[in-house]
């Protein structure tokens, strides 16, 4: 099966990873700092803090901008549910906003009327999640202008876009969000195995997250309640929990990561050739948005919804292994229950109906992508 996405692991990241374990420090050591301040000076932004998993990066980012009891946390539908679960770790509500079908990005003319709405009733959200779904960026200059106007704050949920660019700036730098989360779970763009990393400008926001990440419990004079009891002592000032990253992770990341540049070029050399080879089929191929050059995490192609699952299941069975990304996070049972119904979220809706991502990741040879592109000949001319 050519899989939809898949780890490169080289013999200098499974040296780094030894190395490690024959060290004297597997966690709270010196290198998943390293790796924090390599990837914080990649992408442009003050602070990095790695964590065991985005999820856990997006509940200490809710934490850290107090979401909690009676607040509310807008996201897109159309993303993995973690997204919209950090919300509800804090205790918080979810809502989602529709989507822009040719993105599948949150659609910020619908997050504005769904403010004014939200205004009106004194329900305006605490926390908006942007999801770069694919790899390409949200339109943040129109998100970050409504959270001016509205008042609340922006984490972008770009675990699918480490590497991507959006106005020329490396996501992550911030210029438009309070925090912004990576994923390195292996079939994102850089793998840990499972982590998360997350990046602000705040220092305030900063401390807070480390905070969350180690139990609440701190070794700062400057953060206790009274003065220390002698060079053994930390004190617990916040419910926090163990998120952090081992340093094998950490290992991992940082060998990883200076290969970042050239995996997303292959990506999209890949993307390209798909654009390309694919145009003359009844699909609707990806749409690139002005100002952005994706991370190509996913290469997703839509067919007439009555094809779909015929489509699917002849890719699979000539060993293509493809996806769908993703099941509304609206219409999975868990959120029913809470009250979203069917016809919700339209858009997303209907993407969901049409959408199959193609296998693509750097390891995808030009055999491997022909084959798939002569399934899909056959299958949708055939
Ligand atoms: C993968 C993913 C997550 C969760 O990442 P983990 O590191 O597996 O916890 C969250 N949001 C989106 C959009 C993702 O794709």
């Amino acid at each position: 099966m050519i899989p939809y996405g898949k780890q490169q692991i080289s013999q200098q990241d499974i040296d780094a990873v030894v190395d490690v374990l024959k060290s004297d420090f597997l966690t709270q050591g010196p290198v998943v700092e390293r790796f924090e301040q390599a990837l914080a000076a990649k992408v442009g932004a003050h602070y990095a803090l790695a964590c065991n998993s985005a999820t856990s990066a997006l509940h200490i980012a809710c934490l850290a901008l107090d979401l909690g009891p009676g607040d509310w946390l807008w996201t897109s539908p159309i993303t993995f549910v973690a997204s919209a679960n950090c919300a509800l770790y804090c205790g918080a509500h979810v809502d989602f906003v529709d989507i822009d079908p040719a993105t599948f990005n949150l659609c910020p003319k619908q997050l504005e009327q769904k403010l004014i709405l939200a205004e009106q009733q004194q329900r305006l959200p605490k926390v908006v999640v942007a999801v770069h779904m694919s790899g390409q960026s949200c339109d943040m200059q129109a998100i970050h202008a409504l959270s001016l106007r509205f008042g609340f704050k922006v984490i972008e949920d770009a675990s699918h876009a480490i590497g991507a660019r959006y106005n020329g700036e490396m996501v992550g730098g911030g210029r438009y969000s309070d925090i912004t989360v990576f994923s390195f779970h292996p079939v994102k763009i850089i793998t840990t195995a499972e982590g998360g990393m997350t990046l602000t400008n705040d220092a305030e926001l900063q401390q807070k997250m480390h905070l969350a990440r180690s139990h609440g419990v701190t070794r700062d004079q400057q953060l206790m309640e009274c003065e220390s009891h002698g060079p053994w002592y930390y004190q617990q000032v916040s419910l926090g929990y163990n998120y952090r990253m081992t340093e094998l992770q950490g290992a991992l990341g940082l060998s990883q990561l200076p290969k970042l540049g050239q995996w997303v070029e292959q990506r999209d050399a890949l993307a390209q050739r798909y654009d390309e080879k694919l145009k003359h089929l009844p699909l609707i191929l990806p749409h690139r948005a002005d100002n952005c050059k994706s991370a190509w995490h996913l290469y997703v192609v839509q067919v007439a919804k009555e094809k779909r699952k015929a489509l699917f299941n002849a890719l699979r069975e000539k060993g293509v292994g493809v996806n769908v990304h993703y099941i509304p996070v609206h219409l999975q049972p868990y959120y029913q229950k809470m009250g979203f119904a069917v016809g919700n979220y339209p858009n997303a809706e209907r993407y969901y109906e049409s959408a199959i991502s193609l296998p693509l990741h750097p390891q995808l040879t030009d055999a491997q992508q022909d084959h798939v592109i002569s399934v899909l000949e056959e299958a949708l001319h055939g």
